[in-house]
Order: C-alpha cells, then structure tokens, then sequence
C-alpha cells in the first residue's frame, strides 16, 4: 500500500528506476477512520475520575508511589502490547446503569479512581469509553501496565456472546490494533488462572478473535515498563 509507483526512464541506454513517495492520490488509512462508534464516559454518565481513590494513591510518582494513576510518558504505540478481554460476570445487563454501577464497584467498594477497564462492550455491540487509553488500567492484577482492558458485559459461563457483541467487540480490537500497534490479545485467565474470567463461552472465541485482528493469542508479548509498577494489585472481575 505504501510502496510508490515505479518509473522508467525513457531514452537512456539503462533505464533509470526512481521510487517515488506514496503521491497521496490513495492515503493510507488513519486509525480514526476505522474507529467504530464509542459511547463517551459523558454519554453514559461516567462520574469523573477520583484522585483521592484510597487504592490508587493519587497521582503516580515513580519510587515513591508507583501504584497511583500513571499517565503513560511514551506514546501508546510505545506503551501497549496486549488486549486483555474480560467479561463482567453479574453485571450483565444492558446499557448505562449497568456501566455506572461497574464504575461505582471499582471506585467505592475497590476503591480505584475511575472504572479500571479501558472500554466496554454491552449484548447490542454498544462500545462505552472507560478509563481514558492514556491511562494504566485497573483490570489485571500485575499485568496493567503495557495493557488494554476489554470488558464484554455478560456471564460468559452460562451464554456466549451475542453475534453484535462480538462483531463490535472485533471491531474494536480491530481499530485497537491499529492505533496501538499491540502484538497479542489474551483473556483475564491466562494472566490469573484463579479467576474464570472471561469466561469459558467467551474464552473459546479470544483465538479467533486475535487471528481475526491479526494479533498473537497469549501472554507472551506482556512487557511491562521498566520504570513502573504493575498498577493496583486487584482482580477487577467479580469472578
Ligand atoms: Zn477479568
């Protein structure tokens, strides 16, 4: 796609071949263009982020507070290698009220700053903005930071995701992908293999997901940062 025309030069005993740069007559695509449609934290009423959130500790500071909320330094592409997929276990009906109640577990009774996964995904393929994707996550313990937390409203131990969620939920990856130039997707489980999450219905699905995005299926591309704790220490999920 990006390669540029070749020419070659006329009446010369050997031709000359010039590579020219892409014209602009066919631009590549821009991650935005692929974004799907993402509910904002103000169109589902999203309580700002609490900076005095007792577990995360206020504002990152390296050494002294190294779980508080950290803005990642580098850009995304440098920060992020990994989609985690989890799903919301009890939490499993649709819409607004369902996200606002999973922003006040993680910040009232977990005692986060803000709801831990960067985005979510309800039964109809509505995607709602998390926490902002400059920000570490909150989702899986140890492994937050580098990482991407996806969260599919359901209980994926009793049903498999529906035909929209899935779809939107490859789409998002898809533009996640993109944007963020990760290597790999995995679910909650195969960073904790105490939890179930994202459940078996849902987990049967993650390979196809990743080869369906172009991605690796597993934790091997984790790599935290150097300079950074793991974020706070919880399993978000509530199994
Ligand atoms: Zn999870």
């Amino acid at each position: 796609m990006a390669a540029g025309a070749l020419i070659a030069g006329l009446g010369a005993s050997r031709p000359q071949i010039v590579i020219l740069p892409n014209g602009g007559d066919s631009p590549e695509l821009q991650p935005e263009d692929n974004r799907p449609r993402i509910l904002s934290r103000g169109e589902w009423g999203a309580l700002p982020v609490d900076h005095t959130a007792r577990n995360e500790y206020g504002l990152y500071r390296e050494g002294s507070n190294p779980y508080g909320w950290y803005v990642y330094p580098a850009s995304l592409r440098e920060s992020y290698q990994t989609l985690i997929i989890h799903h919301s276990a009890v939490y499993e009906a649709d819409g607004p009220a369902t996200l606002m109640e999973i922003q006040r577990l993680h910040r009232d009774d977990r005692g986060w700053a803000d709801v831990g996964y960067h985005f979510m995904v309800d039964k109809d393929g509505t995607i709602y903005q998390g926490r902002d994707l400059t920000v570490r996550g909150a989702h899986t313990a140890g492994f937050n930071t580098g990482s991407a937390g996806i969260c599919l409203l359901g209980d994926f131990r009793f049903e498999a995701p529906s035909k929209d969620q899935s779809d939107a939920a490859l789409a998002l990856i898809r533009w996640l992908v993109e944007l963020l130039d990760p290597t790999h997707l995995a679910g909650h489980q195969q960073f904790n293999p105490a939890t179930i999450c994202p459940g078996p219905l849902l987990a049967a699905q993650m390979e196809g997901l990743a080869r369906a995005a172009g991605l690796r299926f597993g934790i091997d591309g984790y790599r935290p940062a150097a300079n950074a704790a793991d974020g706070c220490g919880c399993c978000t999920c509530v199994l």
